[in-house]
């Protein structure tokens, strides 16, 4: 296949050839694969983009609490914020990314339709990122969707090279995974070349190796959704350095082999079986009590 990659220096070598950003790369090649015409594939990413939009638009507006009652009406508190941003020390384009971010995982806990993307359990950090930030430079729906495919790509190159799954890699594999993901569609939405969208993803993920899967009652709320809140802020930060043309020292594929690694030798307690990290602190112990599950 022409636009076949599973590497970032393969991604970078066809952006070369073809003078061509990530985001075209990305699209042409999922035609390939599933041979079908990209006008296709365009339509399948702006189907992912609006159901990503209607979790936002709905997350934003609820008060409704699990049934846990462990999460729930943060994203209304964060977006009601933007109406009085001196008491904030994040600006309008972070505070609205965590509070979509959160809007998307109140969504996924009170079973509402999101977008896993790369996963359920790390969707809000590509929306919180990437929308916010699109609507704070006014970018129009277009770049929006090349922000998408920049970030499928290197979602592509994580579970090529190491994993996405929290089962296998913990929760570096889910959240770290969608902040690497974000960091580069971001950089690539603000014109940043391939390769800082490449380095854009290695920072951010470099910054998540290690991260354990540990959540309270094996349920994907406490830590998951404030994890991909905070998530939204370590992106922005990293496309923020790459633009300033800050280099990773480390190669992207170096920093998944390390994740790779790191998944290999990371205790069971750890990987999404809610036996370890927070799942078992006092407070997950209780959870796990009143979910009748101890
Ligand atoms: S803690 Fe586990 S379940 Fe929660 S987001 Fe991370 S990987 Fe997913």
């Amino acid at each position: 296949m022409k636009y076949s990659f599973k590497t970032a220096e393969q991604l970078l070598k066809l952006c070369k050839k073809h003078n061509l950003p990530i985001s075209l790369i990305a699209k042409r090649y999922e035609a390939e694969r599933c041979d079908k015409p990209i006008a296709t594939v365009r339509r399948k990413m702006k189907q992912a983009r609006d159901a990503m939009y209607e979790a936002v638009r709905k997350g934003i507006k609820s008060d409704e609490k699990t049934e846990t009652k462990m999460t729930g009406g943060d994203a209304k508190n964060l977006f009601k914020q933007l109406n009085n941003l001196r008491n904030m020390m994040g600006n309008k384009v972070t505070v609205r990314a965590m509070a979509y971010a959160t809007a998307v995982g109140e969504q996924n806990a009170n079973m509402g339709r999101i977008v896993a993307f790369p996963t359920a359990g790390g969707a809000g950090v590509i929306p919180g990122t990437l929308f916010s930030c699109a609507e704070h430079f006014h970018a129009g729906k277009r770049k929006l969707l090349r922000g998408m495919f920049t970030s499928a790509a290197i979602g592509l190159i994580i579970a090529e090279g190491a994993t996405l799954s929290a089962a296998k890699g913990g929760c570096q594999a889910e959240v770290g995974a969608a902040v690497s993901m974000a960091a580069a569609g971001l950089t690539e939405m603000r014109n940043g070349t391939p390769e800082q969208c490449v380095h854009a993803a290695a920072m951010a993920l470099k910054s998540y190796l290690g991260l354990v899967c540990d959540p309270l009652g094996g349920l994907v709320e406490v830590p998951c959704i404030k994890r991909n809140a905070l998530g939204c802020m370590v992106a922005i930060g990293a496309s923020d350095m790459a633009i300033a043309e800050v280099e990773s020292y480390i190669p992207f594929d170096e920093v998944v082999g390390a994740m790779k690694e790191i998944a290999e030798i990371m205790s069971p307690k750890l990987r999404e079986t809610a036996l370890g990290g927070l799942a078992v602190t006092k407070t997950g112990i209780e959870i796990k009590r009143k979910l009748g599950l101890i």
